[in-house]
């Protein structure tokens, strides 16, 4: 499996095997490294380019399944896009979980705007999920609220930051951004970079790497 030529775990590229991936897209090449490497990356690339598991691989790379905290937040635009992203998580979740049994109670949460809010607030008052996909309003409504606590998170990702933008997000998306702890990396996805979207980059930022795929 050419994913071996990354600096993933061995259980990583296993769980790789298991959703029948061979070889690494163009942007999963060029991103995985420095998103391993600890890099805030901004990723401008199209939907159907493989982004999803640029990220979504070295999260799971870094993520500590015994740390019953959230550890990553994605946050995307659209409703049916964040039903994507969840999907890819829990397929990645399982195929990791068959070779690695650490993996099988981690908790993926999907907060998604017109779901069953009370629902998922006595959820996250029993325990707190280690990976979190939602849409920027569900999201900000938990923090604000402290229902979600994310002082130990290490991962944010922004998908489709220019669709944010566009839809008018861009506000509840820098809300979450203030939220999150200093010392996190943060990556962003969009398949355009509006000047509008600059100023938020520069704010939440750390010398970034920006790679147009
Ligand atoms: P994305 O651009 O992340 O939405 O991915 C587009 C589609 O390509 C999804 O169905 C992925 O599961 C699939 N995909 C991503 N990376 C690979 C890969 N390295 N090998 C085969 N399929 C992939």
């Amino acid at each position: 499996n050419q994913f071996g030529q990354f600096n993933l775990k061995t259980e990583i590229v296993k769980a790789i095997d298991g959703i029948s991936f061979n070889k690494p897209t163009k942007v999963q090449k060029r991103i995985i490294p420095p998103i391993i490497a600890g890099r805030d990356v901004v990723g401008q690339s199209q939907t159907g380019s493989g982004k999803t598991h640029a990220f979504l691989l070295p999260i799971f790379n870094g993520l500590d399944p015994s740390l019953e905290e959230t550890q990553a937040v994605i946050t995307s635009p659209s409703r049916e896009l964040a039903e994507q992203l969840y999907q890819a998580f829990r397929d990645f979740q399982k195929s990791l979980a068959a070779i690695d049994e650490n993996f099988a109670d981690l908790r993926i949460a999907d907060y998604i705007g017109g779901t069953d809010r009370n629902k998922q607030i006595r959820q996250l008052e029993r325990k707190q999920p280690q990976i979190v996909i939602g849409t920027p309003g569900r999201l900000k409504d938990f923090l604000s609220k402290n229902f979600l606590l994310v002082n130990q998170n290490r991962f944010f990702v922004v998908d489709e930051a220019d669709m944010a933008l566009d839809m008018g997000f861009l506000e509840d998306v820098d809300t979450i951004a203030s939220a999150m702890p200093d010392n996190l990396q943060m990556l962003v996805f969009s398949a355009t970079i509006p000047d509008k979207l600059t100023p938020f980059l520069k704010r939440y930022m750390k010398n970034p790497l920006i790679e147009e795929i």
